[in-house]
């Protein structure tokens, strides 16, 4: 295992912060239930490159709101890079679905299956790692529960295949939702 190689190396006052940071996103999550993950991520940004500037006695707070964000960076190429593809397996798979429901992990693994027409699951469920991980080398976490506690579920999400011009109606994609998610899903989550 060589994790952690090219990310950040975290002492035992980083993963404080990193805590305290889950819980004011679950707090946040908990004080504004209409606000999408992307809202709650934008607030939380804000929030750890404020402590990053002042916690950080050892090292200039730019260099390490400098850190911080190209860490940010990596990881939302990881995510990207993951998302398309599965977006392109499904629609070699499961060519006849009309959307992807993905399951994002704790660990930066995300789990996806195609959605039919009418929002049922279809095809298999696969599991892509969303980190920059060496090829053949699995994720630690995922390799002991299988991906499958939902309690490590981060973000839940609908992907459209196509470009944003090809998105289907609003109405359509709510209904979708609702059927996957269940009737909380809301216009907040498309
Ligand atoms: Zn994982």
């Amino acid at each position: 295992m060589k994790e952690g190689k090219e990310g950040l190396e975290l002492d035992s006052k980083s993963k404080d912060l990193i805590k305290k940071w889950q819980r004011q996103g679950e707090s946040l999550k908990k004080k504004h239930p209409k606000w999408n993950a992307e809202k709650i991520q934008q607030e939380m940004k804000k929030r750890i490159l404020q402590d990053a500037e002042a916690a950080l006695s050892t090292r200039s707070g730019k260099a390490y709101v400098e850190e911080v964000n190209a860490h940010l960076r990596e990881v939302a190429d990881a995510r990207k890079k993951a998302i398309d593809g599965i977006m392109a397996y499904m629609g070699k798979t499961s060519p006849e679905a009309i959307a992807v429901v993905l399951f994002e992990l704790d660990c930066g693994c995300i789990r996806a299956c195609a959605v039919s027409q009418k929002g049922n699951p279809m095809g298999e469920m696969i599991m892509v790692s969303g980190k920059q991980v060496e090829k053949d080398s699995e994720c630690s976490v995922c390799r002991d529960d299988g991906g499958a506690d939902s309690s490590r579920c981060i973000r839940k999400s609908l992907i459209w295949p196509g470009e944003e011009s090809e998105l289907p109606s609003e109405e359509f994609r709510l209904d979708i939702g609702k059927k996957v998610f269940g009737d909380d899903y809301s216009l907040d989550d498309i």
